[in-house]
């Protein structure tokens, strides 16, 4: 089969798509003839490696999948070959005392495929069979594809962390990117006010879309300055945060008293500033998050056979122009998702 294979960390250069043997299911494991496989920014950590976290090569990335049954390991026989489904990103022991307690996410063994085994960015991926959930017949596979790890991830920062309640108002940092637009669409789904950034005219018009009320360009705007504007100096009771840096400290002037801000990411730097003096003044909290749970990603499938949460294509690619694909995301072209089709 065909499959993007990363040999040595680097540029988009690195990237291969090479003739592989083609993966058996393992007991317990079904096979998947992949349909469609979106981007995220951990495709291009894998590629260009991390200082001092040293990635196992080769690596056939590719965390987001939606395809077909292909093939059922021993044992399983509650799902049959050609089902059309979603593949949850996450794989984790399932045994150990967090995977019972429905924390599967923070399971010592917790992996993401592409990361720590082989993702979908191939035509066939095998994987266990609690990481399949029949996909929703009103989503194509593109769709799919695109809705998984950024929508569970962007669950789990704001119903999972930040518990957000109808009538808040929430920042979410960078429109544009996947888990930015899942932001807006799940604190819209709960009833709250959503102010959002983006860095072009274009962004801002298709975060309007998505539902976002107020909108800030923040390279031609001050963003602290014009949130205490909108929430009449208020601040914002949750800030949504994946950017990291010096972002970072501004989002944090962003929040209200008792505000809580969540963070997933730091594509810019992962160092911050942070005042304490205000944090334990104003009982703010920063809170960390991670993935999310199995069950939750249950619960967002149901919503999205109910219509709620629109996937967001910036483009689809074929897989052998994954080079490009991944320069487009690297140099922030894209709103949304970039797909390929293997
Ligand atoms: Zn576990």
């Amino acid at each position: 089969m065909k499959a993007v294979v990363i040999r040595e960390h680097g540029g988009p250069e690195v990237l291969r798509v090479e003739e592989v043997e083609r993966p058996k299911p393992a007991a317990g494991e079904v096979l998947v003839r992949v349909r469609a496989v979106a981007l995220n920014h951990l495709d291009l950590w894998v590629r260009r490696g991390i200082p001092g976290a040293p990635f196992h090569l080769p690596m056939t990335t590719g965390a987001d999948v939606a395809g077909d049954i292909a093939e059922l390991g021993a044992g399983i026989d509650d799902i049959s070959v050609g089902t059309p489904v979603m593949v949850l990103p996450g794989v984790s022991c399932g045994v150990c005392k967090r995977c019972l307690a429905g924390q599967d996410h923070l399971c010592s063994q917790y992996g993401i495929l592409g990361e720590t085994r082989p993702g979908g960015q191939a035509e066939y991926l095998a994987v266990p069979r609690e990481n399949v959930v029949p996909k929703p017949e009103r989503l194509s596979y593109e769709e799919a594809a695109a809705l998984s790890l950024t929508f569970l991830k962007a669950w789990h920062m704001l119903v999972g962390r930040a518990e957000l309640r109808e009538g808040e108002t929430v920042l979410v940092q960078a429109a544009g990117s996947g888990v930015g637009s899942a932001g807006i669409q799940i604190a819209k789904y709960f009833g709250a006010t959503v102010i959002t950034t983006a860095g072009s005219a274009e962004k801002l018009d298709a975060a309007k879309d998505l539902g976002a009320d107020y909108t800030i360009n923040y390279r031609e705007e001050n963003v602290a300055k014009r949130v205490r504007e909108i929430t009449q100096k208020r601040g914002v009771d949750v800030v949504f945060e994946h950017i990291g840096g010096e972002t970072f400290e501004n989002s944090l002037k962003c929040l209200a008293w008792a505000g809580r801000l969540v963070t997933c990411g730091a594509t810019t730097g992962i160092q911050a500033n942070v005042n304490l003096r205000h944090l334990f003044f104003k009982s703010q909290s920063i809170l960390g998050s991670t993935m999310g749970t199995k069950a939750e990603y249950h619960e967002l499938v149901r919503l999205y056979d109910e219509g709620h949460f629109k996937a967001v294509i910036d483009r689809v690619l074929p897989l052998h122009e994954v080079k490009r694909a991944h320069e487009v995301l690297e140099n922030r072209q894209a709103f949304g998702k970039v797909v390929l089709i293997p």
